[in-house]
């Protein structure tokens, strides 16, 4: 889609007026904020549904057979076939709730790497991966005795497709990668990458923290075998998140936690296990998240996520441009493929003082590793800045932005 600005579907004035939290000042100053790719602002849709479930359907789910228990319980897998509609998974029993995208890497990777790995296997990552997804694998690695290897990436912050297919061998059980990269930005082809792994035998996970409130996102189109993200990136709650999984795979796989909801019958000699989803959902999980997370797709769907895609590379390529003009700057992160990510480090001012000063102008923007410290080693450096876009944003914000860095240089001279 290439459509000239001034027919771009979004409707940037009524759209912020949704998030009540835009609208405040930080040290006097109207807040700007850039800091979408750590946490997402939450619409009143979201925040009114939550009120709504306190208020009005608060009660444990799946095992009342009370009023409130049944709107609870109805309301919450109502969330569950939203989800299921929005990555057009072919079941509500491939949809697992988690605590979010942590959670769900370290379901897969406990319960496969459990059910599958064995000594001598490999895991595959990526050099861009965040935290999350590098430490549980490595953990299970460990524990099974198999060895992670890593797709290396060039200067722009792109993975080494050749490097990668050289890496794939028999012994490969699963690779997991990263959708879209939060310190860099990159747009990983993650469908030729899952295509290459089924190739070989192998099975596919993609962290899709980054992506989901970025662009469209169709699991069977992918035809990656687990996908998973947090509500708090989407516009939705903290603390509550989705592990899709296909269903031939997830059937195999063991538990990941024992107790309430997941089991059928339970004797002290034996226990037998839920069916899908609810074998992976141990326990009261996060109701009103689940909910308010439904309320969030159904937010992000009024407003369309190709309309989102396009408006926000608009304000990429903006960005991009006013930070190139700034000298002394370098941007970390440059691949073709790129979403709303600028992550940049300053001549002789420390990240961490550019987002201090930033800051008393009311600009919000991280500054750090991002959980990313091996993106920071393959750089050869400390950490960056980085401001991250979403779709309530406008140039005039990356103008102050921009003003603000220029500020910056003043000081540090
Ligand atoms: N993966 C990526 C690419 C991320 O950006 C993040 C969070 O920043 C995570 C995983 C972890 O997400 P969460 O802390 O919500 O579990």
């Amino acid at each position: 889609m290439n459509i000239p600005e001034n027919k771009i579907l979004i409707d940037i004035e009524n759209i912020r007026k949704d998030f009540p939290i835009l609208s405040t000042l930080v040290h006097g100053k109207p807040l700007v904020y850039l800091d979408n790719a750590a946490t997402t602002q939450k619409p009143n849709a979201v925040l009114n549904m939550q009120n709504v479930y306190y208020k009005e359907q608060n009660a444990n789910i799946h095992r009342g057979v009370h009023h409130l228990s049944e709107t609870a319980t109805f309301e919450y897998e109502k969330a569950r076939g939203k989800i299921k509609n929005f990555i057009n998974a072919a079941d509500n029993k491939e949809i697992i709730f988690t605590a979010g995208t942590t959670a769900g890497i370290n379901l897969v990777a406990h319960s496969f790497g459990k059910t599958f790995l064995k000594a001598g296997d490999e895991v595959i990552i990526s050099a861009m991966e965040h935290h999350s997804n590098i430490v549980p694998w490595q953990m299970i690695c460990e524990e099974q005795g198999a060895h992670l290897r890593i797709i290396p990436m060039n200067d722009e912050g792109e993975l080494l497709l050749d490097e990668y297919k050289k890496l794939l061998t028999p012994k490969t059980k699963i690779v997991s990668v990263v959708y879209i990269s939060n310190s860099l930005g990159t747009v990983n082809p993650v469908k030729q990458i899952v295509e290459l792994a089924h190739r070989n035998g192998s099975k596919v996970l993609i962290d899709g923290a980054q992506a989901v409130a970025h662009t469209k996102v169709d699991v069977r189109e992918l035809d990656c075998d687990f996908f998973v993200f947090s509500g708090h990136k989407i516009f939705g709650p903290t603390g509550v998140g989705v592990l899709y999984g296909k269903a031939s795979l997830l059937e195999q796989m063991k538990p990941y936690q024992g107790g309430g909801d997941m089991i059928l019958s339970v004797t002290f000699e034996k226990t037998t296990f839920n069916d899908l989803p609810y074998k992976f959902e141990a326990g009261t999980p996060n109701i009103a998240g689940v909910i308010g997370l439904g309320a969030a797709i159904d937010y992000i769907n009024s407003i369309g996520l190709d309309a989102v895609e396009e408006y926000e590379q608009s304000l990429l390529e903006y960005g991009t441009g006013l930070l190139r003009a700034v000298k002394g700057l370098r941007l970390i992160g440059t691949a073709k493929a790129k979403a709303g990510i600028l992550s940049f480090v300053l001549e002789n001012a420390h990240p961490h003082d550019i987002g201090t000063i930033l800051d008393r102008q009311g600009i919000a923007i991280r500054t750090g590793h991002h959980c990313t410290q091996p993106v920071m080693q393959r750089f050869g450096i400390p950490a960056t800045a980085r401001a991250s876009i979403s779709f309530y944003n406008t140039k005039a914000e990356l103008d102050v932005l921009v003003s603000g860095i220029e500020k910056v240089k003043e000081i540090f001279g």
